[in-house]
């Protein structure tokens, strides 16, 4: 198995006033202080806070990175962001195909996909998220849908340093609920042999996060089944103390 520095990062979805501000800077001391050597340290806030933190993350060591891009790099798309606004900030990654961004605007994977190629253009590091819905798991189809969403949503040119794929199941996300051990190493392990059968060794080491309900009590346990290469965290990210918490689940 590749030897893979895995990463956890966070994402605020749409929370986060200048007030929180103050959370980014409890965890930024701490990791400062006392450095995660174990994985790389991430936080996706919304745009509106990006340029306000960046300076205080590139000092801590904690990488910056944003929700969403629009594919273009300027131009008439009102509301849009491009990824060269995101670099523009400091930022080094952007999620992409956020099952939120594929229900609640009808995402597909071919605009995953441009929107993982437009990331890289500008130099950032492409997050792309899949997972099955609660019905696609009742009906016994997450490997196939896992397997049709990278096919289509990984565009070719894909390496391990510009590409992190997040597995989340949407019906764990904000749930509370978590597929067992056994159920994520079977899909991190098909994962894996995609990645690997597609990008050779560039798939070997790619990081494979697990996201979904990902918390300080349960990280230890998530984090150490094979192929599990970090977390994407949501709710938990929002206060230091629990992301702290489960950045801890590298540190011992
Ligand atoms: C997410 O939305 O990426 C996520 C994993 O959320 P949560 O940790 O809150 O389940």
């Amino acid at each position: 198995m590749a030897d893979i520095r895995p990463l956890v990062a966070g994402n605020w979805k749409m929370n986060g006033l200048r007030s929180a501000v103050a959370e980014l800077d409890k965890m930024a001391a701490t990791l400062k202080e006392n450095p995660s050597k174990g994985a790389d340290v991430m936080i996706c806030p919304p745009f509106t806070l990006l340029m306000g933190v960046a300076k205080t993350f590139a000092d801590s060591g904690m990488q910056l990175g944003a929700q969403d891009c629009h594919v273009n790099v300027s131009g008439a798309h009102t509301g849009d962001i491009s990824p060269e606004m995101i670099a523009d900030t400091g930022a080094t990654a952007v999620i992409v195909g956020h099952s939120e961004r594929r229900e609640d605007h009808a995402e597909k994977d071919k605009l995953v996909a441009q929107k993982a190629l437009a990331a890289w253009r500008a130099g950032l590091t492409a997050i792309i998220c899949i997972g099955e819905t609660e019905g696609q798991k009742r009906l016994d189809l997450t490997l196939k849908v896992v397997e049709r969403q990278i096919k289509n949503s990984l565009p070719e040119g894909a390496t391990a340093e510009n590409t992190v794929i997040a597995y989340e199941p949407v019906w764990a996300i904000g749930s509370g609920l978590v597929p067992t051990v056994q159920d994520i190493k079977d899909v991190h392990g098909a994962i894996r042999k995609q990645l690997a059968g597609i990008l050779g060794g560039e798939g070997e080491k790619m990081r494979i996060l697990y996201g979904g309900s990902v918390k300080p009590s349960n990280a230890k346990e998530l984090m150490s089944v094979d192929n599990v290469d970090g977390a994407l965290v949501g709710g938990a990210s929002l206060k230091a103390e629990d992301f702290l918490g489960i950045i801890d689940a590298y540190r011992s």
